[in-house]
């Protein structure tokens, strides 16, 4: 049997995505308020009930939000690394000690009959990580909020069925828009954000490796939009004369469909 994904909301304004297999459901991220990812769950007809753990990538407020209300009010335990728990720790309010879970960057851990992988991305966060998720036959991986693509990133994501990947911005729009010169400098370092021409070229990389399927995630409110997006990433796609990889954009405010892989 296949995984079920669905993202809740992706986007700078909030981060949460759905993986269910077998009766078990994990959030990574949880970045919008707890009301927000319970609705946008019932608005795909998926709730609270079976939720195993939250997985947090880094302490970003846009990944963090709902985490400690959620926990708290539907007894789930959630999973980051220690330096990001240490960063995160007074921001998410009082989280039971059963519900604090702490994993290695680099290291696999199980959630029930799922295997998870974190590991280590670029950017400005304490010990930022992405996921890759295991059910022994099939394999999804979520990569967002990453300057640039690393030979880590790229070994991680080569052989998954699914890939959830950052496209953050157009270039052109970020410098002629209206963000302050530092917070530009910023989303354009190696350790910001992931521009849609980035995800393109990886897109001709992970479909040149037989990834089927690619979801391009966080799409920035100012500085992109979704049909961009898209073109971009399939324009690149058709000028390599690439067809076999479905491409799909994650929009900021509601969730996507459910995705059977
Ligand atoms: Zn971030
Ligand atoms: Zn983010």
């Amino acid at each position: 049997m296949g995984f079920n994904y669905a993202s809740v909301a992706s986007g700078s304004c909030g981060n949460c995505h759905y993986i269910g297999f077998e009766g078990t459901g994990i959030l990574v991220d949880a970045g919008l308020s707890g009301k927000k990812v319970r609705e946008n769950l019932e608005s795909i007809e998926l709730g609270m009930d079976g939720l195993k753990a939250i997985l947090i990538t880094h302490e970003h407020v846009d990944h963090i939000k709902g985490a400690g209300i959620l926990s708290r009010k539907h007894d789930i335990p959630i999973y980051a690394n220690a330096r990001t728990w240490q960063e995160m720790g007074d921001k998410l309010g009082k989280v039971s000690p059963e519900n604090i879970q702490v994993f290695e960057t680099g290291r696999s851990f199980d959630i029930g009959s799922l295997r998870i992988k974190a590991f280590g991305i670029h950017h400005d966060a304490a010990d930022p990580v992405g996921f890759c998720i295991d059910n022994g036959k099939k394999k999804l991986s979520i990569a967002t909020d990453t300057g640039c693509i690393c030979d880590e990133i790229r070994g991680q994501l080569h052989d998954s069925d699914l890939v959830v990947l950052e496209s953050n911005h157009d270039v052109e729009m970020l410098k002629m828009g209206a963000y302050p010169y530092h917070l530009k400098r910023r989303i354009l370092s190696s350790n910001g954000h992931l521009s849609n021409d980035d995800a393109a070229l990886f897109c001709v990389e992970l479909a040149n490796e037989g990834v089927k399927r690619v979801l391009l995630a966080h799409l920035s409110r100012e500085n992109n939009f979704p049909e961009l997006a898209y073109e971009t990433v399939v324009g690149t796609l058709k000028i390599k004369g690439i067809e076999n990889i479905s491409i799909d954009v994650l929009l900021r405010q509601q969730a996507s469909r459910v995705y059977s892989i």
